[in-house]
């Protein structure tokens, strides 16, 4: 058996945060014990605004910084985007891809996922890739097919291990409270895995981080986190305080 893949937890401010909020970022960089840095990646994904300073407060501990999302092409006429070199240039490590909200808001596609993970490796940045079903397609009994849909769509066949991650995040427990059932999880993530298999390859499969998000608190995370193939969490609303988001991660040394 080839062995587990180091945990992230990784932590979605989405539209929050102004330059105050650094002293979040710098209780959540002091709040890390040994033991949490032995065993898992945290990582912050501020807004774009903020990804510089929180990437400088962050240096030299065991936080990372990432961006929420980048455009595919890595400059030109698109006013209001972001390139992955530009976050690169600001210190992240990671970026977001294909977030749920993008999906909806933005009308993001599984194509205009697909080049913005190419984006985010041209610019050394690790993308997570997001994928999830929303509540009528769990409803109507599509969850399989859709999540595998979005990972055929969105995953750049080559994606090595080092530089993609991918979330399962079911749309509809996002924000809610509501969370699947430890089973839903274990069955989705199991799929996810396999995809990864037929998509990657055998080398990089069982390498590929797998992160659940929805809902994740320090009330479920041990729960959520102790699921087979669940390699960390993507925590939105949670991730904002300190003590919240190192509950979570908490979950590894617990
Ligand atoms: C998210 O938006 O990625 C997310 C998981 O949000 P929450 O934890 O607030 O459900």
């Amino acid at each position: 058996m080839s062995e587990r893949p180091r945990p992230l937890v990784a932590g979605n401010w989405k539209m929050n945060g102004l330059r105050p909020s650094v002293d979040v970022l710098r209780g959540i960089a002091s709040g890390v014990s040994a033991e949490l840095r032995d065993r898992a990646d945290l990582l912050v994904c501020p807004p774009a605004t903020l990804v510089h300073e929180f990437a400088d407060a962050a240096r030299g501990s065991a936080v990372k910084i990432g961006g929420q999302d980048c455009h595919a092409k890595g400059a030109g006429a698109y006013t209001g985007d972001i390139s992955a070199e530009m976050l690169a240039d600001a210190g992240a490590q990671f970026v977001i891809v294909g977030h749920s909200e993008r999906r909806q808001y933005h009308h993001e596609s599984d194509a205009d996922v697909h080049a913005k993970a190419l984006a985010a490796r041209r610019a050394g940045l690790v993308a997570i890739v997001c994928v999830g079903e929303t509540r009528e397609e769990r409803e109507a009994g599509k969850v399989l097919e859709v999540v595998s849909a979005q990972l055929r769509g969105s995953v750049p066949k080559d994606s090595t291990a080092a530089e993609l991650v991918v979330a399962y995040e079911p749309v509809w427990a996002i924000g809610t409270g509501l969370t699947p059932t430890v089973g839903d999880v274990a069955e989705v993530h199991a799929l996810i895995r396999a995809e990864l298999g037929k998509i990657l390859g055998p080398a990089e499969q069982n390498q590929v981080r797998i992160l659940y998000g929805g809902s994740v608190k320090p009330a479920n995370a041990v729960e959520l986190l102790r699921v087979p193939d669940v390699d960390g969490a993507l925590v939105g609303g949670a991730s904002l305080a300190a003590a919240d988001f190192l509950g979570i991660a908490s979950a590894y040394t617990s």
